[in-house]
């Protein structure tokens, strides 16, 4: 039997360098934790990677203030958080104190540090703290994590996700559609504009449930064209059937006419009828 040669059977953790034996796992246990965590947290990989240059330069240290960090213990106000250092933007994030992450909030370092010496000096000397303008400070109803929904634009996205629970769960439905890119983009804009609104009626939609004639469905504007979809009801969508919506209203009116006033429904010919029957 051929013996392993002992030089190749090490390699280095992929999050802080350091050696490990050789084999399946490419970080060492406690990077492991955190990479799962990464992850979890839906953190980019160019967001990752600047994460672990960071922790291989400096170790598992609050960049806010050099301490040693905890990876186990959650509950403890020195736990590793992902703290970002522009708030808001998750593209760049560092190791920080769960205690000091939430202090700097929505401040930049270097505003927190400022307030930091600006504090110290008043409760040490008394100086006054001087205002100072702060870049990403929008009040406090939005809080640094609670971000508005890419979908709606109006309800806030579940945190860490770019949705709110409606639009995740409508996305979903949407890319399992297949609808082509112009069509989903189209969607959302009159999502954004409208709300969860039937296109072709203005009644309120029901997104949650499955059994209800208003639950939320995607219409072919025309039969069978993916190109342009609309929203509508269940109940609406069957109406619909293969028509155009031009014919659609064309045959309501037709049928309103006939059920109030007896009038003779006129045929006209349909432009997406192909169903075949024998
Ligand atoms: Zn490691
Ligand atoms: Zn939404």
């Amino acid at each position: 039997m051929k013996m392993l040669n002992p030089t190749r059977s090490y390699t280095q953790c992929r999050g802080c360098g350091k050696r490990i034996p050789l084999s399946n796992f490419k970080y060492c246990p406690d990077c492991a934790k955190l990479e799962i965590r990464l992850q979890y947290e839906l953190y980019s990989p160019e967001a990752r990677k600047y994460f672990w240059a960071y922790l291989r330069k400096y170790g598992r240290r609050c960049y806010l203030s050099g301490m040693a960090l905890v990876i186990d213990d959650y509950t403890s106000p020195w736990f590793l958080v992902f703290s970002h250092l522009n708030p808001g933007d998750k593209s760049r994030i560092l190791p920080a104190s769960a205690l000091f992450n939430g202090m700097k909030s929505f401040l930049l370092k270097k505003e927190f540090r400022y307030f930091v010496l600006a504090l110290d000096d008043h409760r040490r000397k008394h100086l006054k703290v001087k205002k100072i303008p702060l870049v990403d400070w929008h009040g406090l109803n939005l809080s640094k994590d609670s971000r508005v929904c890419d979908g709606c634009r109006q309800a806030a996205a579940l945190k860490g996700r770019k949705f709110c629970p409606r639009c995740a769960r409508l996305t979903h439905r949407i890319k399992r559609a297949r609808f082509p890119r112009e069509a989903i983009n189209a969607i959302w804009d009159y999502v954004r504009k409208y709300g969860f609104i039937c296109y072709y009626t203005g009644m309120p939609l029901d997104l949650d449930d499955l059994q209800s004639p208003w639950y939320l469905v995607f219409d072919h504007w025309n039969p069978r064209d993916p190109r342009k979809i609309v929203i509508t009801s269940a109940v609406i969508n069957i109406m619909k059937s293969d028509l155009t919506e031009e014919e659609f209203w064309y045959f309501i009116r037709q049928l309103a006419n006939y059920y109030r006033k007896g009038s003779v429904v006129r045929k006209r010919k349909l432009a997406f009828w192909s169903r075949q029957y024998r």
